[in-house]
């Protein structure tokens, strides 16, 4: 049973003890400091928040104790219920709402669920914002309004259609040539909301759609994070069905895996390498960013259309606030999140797949045949377990030391870029770990430098 607070929301499992766990209690306490922070940002305004769910079991009993908290707080509600992440931050753009509530725990398992918040762009609160929301769910008195200045439901309403014909109306959605190639396409939504929304779109697309976990009943048919180990099943139905791919979503869909004709993974790091392709080559010279874990082939494909790339610290808000700082013209993570400015500053699943397909469309091939026309990297991930006493701030600034006449990045952990390889160090901020991510051309060779550098941090540590 946990409850893990952070700056980008709370997330808990469901039941057990208040403080604990993701109860009634601390729903309203972090809902009820959310609406605090967004009246700080608007004095005087009267409040329109978005709350928008997945379709996790349970969601309606969080949606209705944050929807019945924000009205007792003074703010009006637009519900769009069962709803993406992508479409409730599409939502709140498109009713020019003061901020948004998304109920989603994202890829993690059944018993857990969580609020994401959201400004009045639809996108995740910064640093300072989630910290101050922490800040004052510590304190324990507020006066909530009268009943002359309660809030009202202004609306309940579906915006997964709106958030459809806005990914179709994309200029660089190119909806004839995508139907035109009449692909049919297997989709494991994991029995979440992308079962609902993710056909529809893939329709409208002129694909023949076989539908796989597509019930939203929050019964996830899979472990539900889109990792290659859990879509076995995907892949059996692609070559039985003789379908042209495999789409995969997480269960608020804004992660997003392809699985090739032959049932082999496209591997979610190069969904974002594949739209950035296409994207740049619309826009020559363009560029990039994806957070500092991600594959170097986002890099590579960057300068071949004679682009700059550039890395963010981990974190959708980081990876935002540099592509607007730098002026991407695509960004996202590696795990799948692909960030289309075009339509907003979030990661959706929904405007990846458009454009995704548009790109295999153009470019006549299967996607085994795209697939090749990237580098390829394999990634390592492996964790060091530490015991509490170990300084791992000074265990980093220590292989930083060692590294310094290598390329290194600090901005979040310590990235050292070789000129064949690299790797990525990270501290946990919830357990005494450092995460140790590598990447290179083989998977041996990643596995190896991986296994170099956790012998090196246990010998500065002693262990
Ligand atoms: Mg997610």
């Amino acid at each position: 049973m946990t409850l893990i607070k952070s700056i980008s929301g709370i997330r808990g499992t469901i039941g057990g003890a208040v403080g604990e766990n993701l109860t009634p209690p601390d729903v309203v306490k972090f809902t009820t400091a959310y609406v605090r922070l967004i009246a700080e940002r608007n004095p005087g305004k009267k409040l329109t928040i978005v709350v928008g769910r997945d379709a996790r079991i349970s969601g309606q009993l969080v949606s209705d104790l944050v929807e019945g908290t924000l009205l007792a707080c003074g703010a009006d509600v637009i519900n769009v219920g069962l709803c993406t992440t992508p479409g409730t931050e599409m939502a709140v753009i498109t009713k020019h709402a003061d901020g948004g509530i998304i109920i989603t725990a994202s890829h993690n398992p059944r018993q857990w669920n969580a609020l994401k918040l959201l400004n009045a762009d639809g996108e995740f609160l910064s640093d300072a914002e989630g910290k101050r929301v922490l800040a004052m769910a510590e304190e324990e008195s507020y006066d909530y309004p009268t009943i002359d200045e309660i809030g009202h439901v202004l609306s309940c309403e579906d915006f997964n259609d709106e958030h459809i014909r806005q990914v179709l109306a994309l200029p660089l959605v190119d909806v004839e040539a995508v139907r035109k190639r009449r692909f049919k396409v297997v989709i494991d939504a994991v029995n979440s909301v992308g079962g609902i929304v993710m056909p529809k779109l893939l329709r409208e697309l002129g694909c023949e759609v076989v539908e796989l976990n597509c019930a939203p009943t929050g019964e996830f048919a899979h472990n539900p994070e889109p990792l290659p180990q859990h879509l076995t099943e995907i892949s059996e139905v692609i070559v039985r069905e003789k379908a042209d791919l495999g789409v995969v979503v997480d269960p608020d869909v804004d992660r997003l895996a392809f699985v090739s004709e032959d049932g082999s993974m496209f591997v979610e790091e190069y969904t974002l390498v594949a739209v950035a392709d296409y994207i740049l080559s619309e826009n020559p010279g363009g560029v990039t960013v994806s957070n500092l874990s991600s594959s170097r082939a986002l890099r590579d494909v960057t300068e071949r259309h004679g682009g700059k790339y550039y890395a963010s610290a981990v974190g959708e808000v980081n990876v935002t606030t540099k592509m607007k700082e730098v002026g991407a013209v695509i960004g996202g993570e590696g795990n799948g999140g692909v960030i289309y400015p075009g339509l907003h500053y979030g990661r959706d699943a929904l405007v990846g797949t458009a454009l995704f397909l548009t790109w295999l469309a153009k470019k006549g091939m299967t996607m085994t045949q795209l697939r090749a026309t990237y580098p390829s990297y394999y990634a390592s991930k492996n964790k060091i377990e530490l015991t509490p006493a170990i300084d791992v701030d000074k265990v980093l600034r220590e292989v930083k030391a060692r590294y310094a006449g290598e390329k290194v990045n600090d901005i979040d952990g310590v990235k050292i870029d070789f000129p064949e390889n690299w790797v990525h160090l990270r501290k946990s901020n919830t357990e005494p770990i450092i995460r140790v991510y590598t990447e290179a051309k083989s998977m041996e060779e990643a596995d190896a430098l991986a296994q170099r550098f956790i012998a090196e941090i246990k010998g500065i540590c002693g262990i």
